[in-house]
């Protein structure tokens, strides 16, 4: 039930405070814009996410002052991948990337917002989105009540939100198979540099270092095998266990949290990046497949691409206009690369075959990783 109206005409809502939605608050601040964030849950939290940035954006938030110095990113630069049976492909990282957990870099940008002066409304859902075309401007409802006015949208709720369902956006009638699962970990005699991705029969595996001498384990599983292992740890022990670098590294692994971080409904459908007039960012236009390793990266990226159609224009169809091309031109093949390249891993054949192929060919190895991972952005 609406019960407030607020009166006070925010010129742009920003749904949802991920790396997309606050990278796009902090540029648009900077531009002397007023930005609200509505972000459901309270910084810092966890959420499941391999933790590996892809250096494509490291030049740009070292020059926007965004980049996590003070808290001692890890330097990848070394890529080693293992097929189910345990083969193993090891490539140098032209561009490289470095580990930081969520929990620091969220909190970072979102400290970093408030510095420039983004107002956030925390532990609120947007519930309802709505169009005026006669007023020329938005109202959002909210989970506590509210009803806030607004002249410009930026969607970056991530990959599903209650939003998507009131759009009728084809995805969520759609289940999904995968799961994600993400634990911290500590471990010796892990390559502090590497980012490994191991291979099992219905999904997989990765491993990298964060901060604070820790290291992220991360997967992407089959919902199928969860529900038919009865628990995490069974499933983890009958499926991701046959491949001998998986179970070394849960054997060997000190693992710092009673309980992983689980999520469902992982879609790698097609999207559009503008919907019912607002600008989708991040996962919420469209969400490449982690094995690829730049979800945070092009989740950046969105949030610049927004923030910098609102430097050329303020008509909302010239916005539209200009972010929907920018988006295509960026992500449109490397996101339908990311779906194809899935399609060669979780299955022991086809990743033992991949694996070899790759070993033999730098070549080859070299342009999947360079198509799916972007130019470095200033
Ligand atoms: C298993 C797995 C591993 C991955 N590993 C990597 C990796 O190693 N490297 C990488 O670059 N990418 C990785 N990704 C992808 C990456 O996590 C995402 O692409 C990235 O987080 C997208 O950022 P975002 O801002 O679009 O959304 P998110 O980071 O998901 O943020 C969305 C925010 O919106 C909030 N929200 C949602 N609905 C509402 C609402 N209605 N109202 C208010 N707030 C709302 C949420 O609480 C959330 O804080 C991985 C993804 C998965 C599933």
């Amino acid at each position: 039930m609406v019960n407030t109206l607020r009166m006070f005409e925010n010129e742009i809502i920003i749904i949802g405070g991920g790396l997309s939605g606050l990278t796009a608050a902090y540029l648009l601040a900077k531009q002397g814009k007023s930005v609200l964030v509505i972000e459901k849950k309270a910084y810092p939290f966890h959420r499941v996410c391999g933790e590996y940035v892809s250096n494509e954006v490291r030049d740009f938030l070292i020059k926007e002052g965004l980049f996590p110095f003070e808290h001692y990113p890890a330097s990848i630069n070394h890529f080693r991948l293992s097929a189910v049976n345990g083969d193993v492909a090891d490539f140098p990282l032209e561009l490289g990337g470095f580990g930081i957990s969520r929990f620091v870099l969220d909190h970072h940008f979102f400290q970093k917002c408030r510095e420039v002066g983004v107002r956030f409304l925390q532990k609120t859902q947007a519930t309802n989105v709505r169009f005026l075309p006669e007023k020329r401007h938005f109202l959002i409802e909210t989970s506590d009540g509210s009803l806030l006015p607004a002249s410009y949208v930026l969607a970056a709720y991530g990959k599903r939100s209650k939003i998507d369902k009131q759009l009728n956006r084809g995805f969520v009638r759609q289940k999904s198979p995968y799961i994600g699962v993400k634990y911290h970990i500590e471990i010796e005699g892990q390559n502090e540099n590497m980012v490994a991705l191991h291979n099992y029969n219905g999904g997989y595996l990765g491993i990298n270092k964060v901060e604070n001498g820790q290291f992220n384990l991360c997967y992407l599983g089959s919902r199928t095998q969860l529900r038919d292992s009865g628990s995490i740890g069974a499933m983890e022990e009958k499926h991701l266990y046959a491949n001998p670098h998986i179970r070394e590294i849960f054997e060997k692994a000190h693992f710092l949290w009673d309980r992983p971080e689980v999520i469902n409904e992982i879609s790698f459908a097609t999207k559009k990046p503008v919907e019912n007039n607002m600008l989708m960012l991040g996962d919420a236009a469209g969400m490449i497949t982690p094995l690829c390793g730049n979800g945070m990266a092009i989740a950046i990226h969105t949030g610049k691409l927004a923030a910098d159609a609102f430097l050329q224009h303020s008509r909302l169809e010239d916005l539209q206009r200009a972010y929907q091309e920018t988006w295509k031109n960026f992500f449109y093949s490397r996101l339908r690369l990311g779906r194809n390249v899935q399609r060669l891993f979780g299955a022991p054949l086809v990743s033992s075959l991949a694996v070899n192929v790759l070993k033999k060919s730098s070549f080859l190895s070299r342009k999947i990783i360079r198509q799916t991972h972007g130019l470095p952005i200033q």
